[in-house]
């Protein structure tokens, strides 16, 4: 399958930076499982992934996410439910595996009421994550 990321006709994509786009497409991963898929696709240099990923962040095409104390990575662009500069996730905790499911929310409204507070009247908004901390409800209280 081809990236569909947005690619400036100027601007210099390496192999390993369009393989470390195309892993994160749809998912959130920390530095290891970004780490182990790229090295599936045989690349293995952690230096050069530390770099690329130093690179995006900077260029706001990737986003950390800081989930009790460690870091996903999640894409800023091409991205159908947020921008770069607003986010928000719900973070789906299974109580029996105690493991963590990343969602994307596409609730746009809430970045509207947000920037049209007063507080933010006389500020420059850089960006909005929201991360919500979920678990499934019981089955009867479910429909
Ligand atoms: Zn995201």
């Amino acid at each position: 399958m081809k990236p569909k990321v947005m690619i400036q006709e100027n601007q210099r994509f390496t192999k390993t930076r369009r393989a470390l786009l195309e892993v994160l497409k749809n998912r959130h991963l920390t530095f290891k499982e970004l780490y182990e898929e790229l090295s599936k696709a045989g690349f293995k240099n952690v230096s050069t992934l530390y770099n690329n990923l130093d690179f995006f962040i900077k260029n706001n095409m990737v986003i950390e996410i800081n989930l009790d104390g460690t870091k996903y990575y999640d894409l800023g662009i091409d991205n159908p439910y947020h921008q770069h500069d607003s986010h928000l996730h719900m973070v789906i905790k299974d109580p029996q595996t105690n493991e963590s499911v990343i969602r994307e929310i596409d609730y746009p409204e809430i970045y509207e009421s947000i920037f049209s507070h007063p507080v933010f009247k006389h500020y420059e908004i850089e960006y909005i994550r929201i991360l919500v901390s979920a678990k499934k409800k019981e089955k009867h209280q479910s429909y």
